[in-house]
């Protein structure tokens, strides 16, 4: 059982708060990604975990045990950063072996578990080559194969994707994503692409100034966020965030149309709102049709699968996705409708931009 607990903890360096009031619960076998921007926090929280930074106030607990003024090597962890950390002067097979001989585990264990590891790994063919011997992609597959060995209750990980170049990223995420649901170790995974952050990881919590502004399944992140912030920082586009206003009852008018919400609690009637729709879920119509708005497109991106079109829809820069047969230039008259059931309501204000109140999903 290895849960961590994560109790209203906060960082400050100098004067920058890096981690604010935190608390967040990772159970015991999940994959939790941290995700956010440059400086948002991410690393100082792992590093909280870990024991290399000891909080100002709050607490950490791992498997039940309150951990906050325990050493890093007693906390049951294993880390991979994203520089693999390896050491030149040893072999790969040394690399993997050293924390075991470090913990003095007996002789005859090390060979058959540095073996399993690394066959999980598939980097059995490199075990007697020095890491400067090795590819960026295989030297992350020892810094890996190093964590798993060790058998932790918790493996965290900082960025370790990074340093590869984009196709490797791409196979070392599938690779990840199957090894530790076959491990059930407990992952914590920094990383600030959001790609990875929605793929891998059972949750996902996003962070910014230091704060936790959501923590959830990765597709209710990307279908409800509970933040404007969360809405632009997640997805590629970003979420639209259109300019609302709330009518009587539970419903928003968008221009001229009547959308009704099923909820608009802590909206009152003639509030200003930011109303957010995925660029998948507008329809994009080439002929007037009721209840749909009329836009002109700006530019057509042909994305392979489909083409993503800027419109603009009065004076807002609106992005959808159509088919790639669909007729669009710049310039031509276009009709578009949101469709309802996928607007979110994201706070009070006029559209794009910041925004702190908590937001009402329809
Ligand atoms: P990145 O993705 O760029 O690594 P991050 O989200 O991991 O960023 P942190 O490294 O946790 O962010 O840093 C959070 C804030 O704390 C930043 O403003 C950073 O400058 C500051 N900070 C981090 N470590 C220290 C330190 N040792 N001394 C002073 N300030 C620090």
């Amino acid at each position: 059982m290895a849960e961590i607990k994560i109790n209203s903890i906060t960082k400050t360096y100098a004067n920058v708060a890096a981690v604010r009031e935190v608390s967040l619960t990772i159970e015991d076998g999940e994959f939790m990604v941290l995700l956010g921007p440059s400086g948002c926090g991410k690393t100082t929280l792992l590093r909280l975990i870990a024991g290399f930074e000891v909080p100002d106030e709050g607490s950490v607990s791992i498997g039940g045990k309150d951990v906050t003024d325990v050493p890093p090597g007693r906390r049951d962890i294993a880390m991979v950063f994203q520089s693999y950390a390896l050491f030149p002067h040893l072999r790969v097979l040394d690399n993997i072996a050293f924390g075991l001989r470090m913990h003095k585990v007996p002789k005859a264990n090390i060979g058959p578990r540095v073996r399993k590891a690394a066959e999980m790994m598939d980097i059995e063919p490199f075990l007697q080559r020095y890491p400067s011997q090795l590819s960026g992609g295989q030297r992350q597959r020892v810094a890996v194969a190093r964590a798993l060995v060790m058998e932790p209750s918790v493996i965290l990980m900082d960025e370790p994707l990074s340093n590869l170049d984009a196709l490797l990223r791409l196979q070392m995420r599938a690779e990840l994503k199957r090894l530790l649901q076959e491990v059930k170790t407990t992952t914590v995974y920094v990383t600030h692409d959001q790609v990875e952050a929605l793929s891998m990881g059972d949750r996902t919590a996003v962070m910014r100034d230091g704060a936790v502004l959501q923590c959830a399944a990765p597709m209710e992140v990307y279908d409800r966020p509970a933040h404007a912030f969360v809405a632009e920082f997640i997805g590629s586009p970003p979420m639209n965030l259109l300019p609302g206003v709330i009518s009587d009852g539970n419903s928003v008018k968008v221009g001229d149309n009547q959308f009704h919400m099923d909820q608009t609690e802590g909206f009152g009637p003639g509030d200003q709102v930011r109303v957010g729709i995925r660029a998948e879920n507008i329809e994009v119509l080439a002929q007037p049709a009721t209840g749909a708005l009329e836009a002109s497109v700006r530019v057509v991106e042909p994305l392979g699968s489909h083409l993503l079109l800027t419109l603009a829809l009065g004076e807002h820069a609106v992005k959808a996705i159509t088919r790639t047969d669909f007729p669009a230039r710049p310039g031509t008259r276009v009709w578009v409708r949101l469709l309802a059931e996928h607007l979110r309501l994201l706070g009070k204000g006029k559209g794009k931009g910041e925004g702190t109140e908590v937001a009402v999903t329809a």
